[in-house]
C-alpha cells in the first residue's frame, strides 16, 4: 500500500427484501491525504516540504502567491533546482507574470495537481505562505473537506527573530542580483503600476524610483546610490509587515477547531549557525514534523 492512499473497503448494506442492496461504499470509502505546510515568508516551509517529500513520497504545490509567476526567482525567494532535491514541484513558477493568478485559479490548479499526484499514488504537500489560497481551496471549496483529510503544520518563528533574517536575506538577495533582475522586468516607457501579476511582488513598486531615475539619467550618482539604498530598505521593512500579516492570518486560522494546526517552533534554527542550526532543525522542526505526518498517514 502507497504512503498515503488508503485500503477502500467495499460495503453494501441489503435492505429489505425483495429492494435492491445499496451499496455504501462511497460512503464508507477512506478519505486521500494531503498535508500543508505554513507559516510566515522565510520560516523555513519549503525545506520543511522538502525533507518531508523526500521521506514520505511525495510531491509538493506551491501556495507562494508570487512564486506561482514565471520570474523573478530571486526577488519572490523561489527554492532552486538544487535545494529542490529531485522533488517535483507544481505551480511553481509557470504562470503568464502578466496575468493576475487569483485564489480561484490556486483553487482549480492546484485541485486538478493534487488529484494528478494522488493519481500516481503520492502524497500532496501544499507548502507556501499565502494563506488567502489556502483558506479559499480548504474552506470555500465545499467537496474538498469532503474528499480529502488534512494535516496542517505550521513552521513558527519569534517575530524578532524572523524580522532580522528576512532583512539580512534581502541582502543577500541583492547580492544574488536583484537588483537587474528587477531592471530586467522594470519597464520606464510605462506608468508606474504595481496591481498586477507578478508587479505586485515586494522589490518590485519599491525600486521604481530608483530604476526611473536610471533610465531617465537625470540623477547624480550620489542621489541614485541613496534611492537604491532607500529602496532596500523599504524592501525589509515590507517583507517585515509581510510576515507579520501572514503569522495573524495563521492565527487566525489556528483559532478554527476544523485547521486543527500543528505548530513547530523553528525560533532556535535562526539562533544557531551552521551544524549548530542544522541540528537544531533536525530536533525542533524535521524530526517532530516527520513524527507528526508518519502518524497521520498511518491513521
Ligand atoms: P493578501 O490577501 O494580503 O494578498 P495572501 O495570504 O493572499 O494575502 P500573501 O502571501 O500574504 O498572500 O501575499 C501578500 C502580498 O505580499 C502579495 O500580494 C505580494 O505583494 C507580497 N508577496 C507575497 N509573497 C511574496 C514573494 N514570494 N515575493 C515577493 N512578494 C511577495
Amino acid at each position: 500500500m502507497s504512503a498515503c492512499k488508503q485500503a477502500q473497503p467495499m460495503v453494501s448494506f441489503q435492505g429489505p427484501p425483495g429492494l435492491p442492496s445499496i451499496n455504501m461504499e462511497p460512503f464508507f470509502r477512506r478519505k486521500d491525504k494531503v498535508v500543508f505546510v505554513m507559516g510566515a515568508t522565510g520560516t523555513g516551509k519549503s525545506r520543511l516540504a522538502i525533507d518531508l517529500a523526500t521521506l514520505y513520497r511525495a510531491e509538493i504545490i506551491n501556495s507562494d502567491k508570487m512564486q506561482v509567476y514565471k520570474g523573478l526567482d530571486i526577488v519572490t525567494n523561489k527554492v532552486t533546482e538544487e535545494e529542490c532535491r529531485g522533488i517535483p514541484h507544481h505551480l511553481l513558477g509557470n504562470i503568464d507574470p502578466n496575468l493576475n493568478f487569483t485564489a480561484n485559479d490556486f483553487k482549480q490548479h492546484a485541485s486538478l495537481a493534487i488529484e494528478e499526484i494522488l493519481e500516481r499514488d503520492r502524497l500532496p504537500i501544499i507548502a507556501g505562505g499565502s494563506n488567502s489560497y489556502i483558506e479559499a481551496l480548504v474552506d470555500d471549496h465545499p467537496e474538498f473537506r469532503m474528499k480529502y483529510e488534512c494535516c496542517f503544520i505550521w513552521v513558527d518563528v519569534a517575530l524578532p527573530v524572523l524580522n532580522s533574517f528576512v532583512s539580512e536575506r534581502v541582502d543577500r538577495m541583492v547580492k544574488a542580483g536583484l537588483v537587474e533582475e528587477v531592471r530586467r522586468m522594470f519597464d520606464s516607457t510605462a506608468e508606474a503600476e504595481y496591481t498586477h501579476g507578478i508587479r505586485k511582488a515586494i522589490g518590485m513598486p519599491e525600486m521604481d524610483e530608483y530604476l526611473r531615475g536610471e533610465a531617465c539619467g537625470i540623477n547624480d550618482e550620489e542621489t541614485q546610490e541613496r534611492l537604491l539604498q532607500t529602496a532596500i530598505s523599504k524592501i525589509k521593512e515590507n517583507t517585515c509587515i509581510l510576515a507579520h500579516r501572514q503569522l495573524q492570518k495563521i492565527r487566525r486560522l489556528c483559532s478554527r477547531r476544523s485547521w486543527n494546526m500543528h505548530r513547530l517552533d523553528a525560533t532556535e534554527v535562526f539562533l544557531k549557525q551552521r551544524v549548530e542550526a542544522d541540528q537544531a532543525w533536525e530536533k525542533h522542526v524535521a524530526r517532530p514534523a516527520t513524527r507528526m505526518v508518519g502518524n497521520f498517514l498511518l491513521d
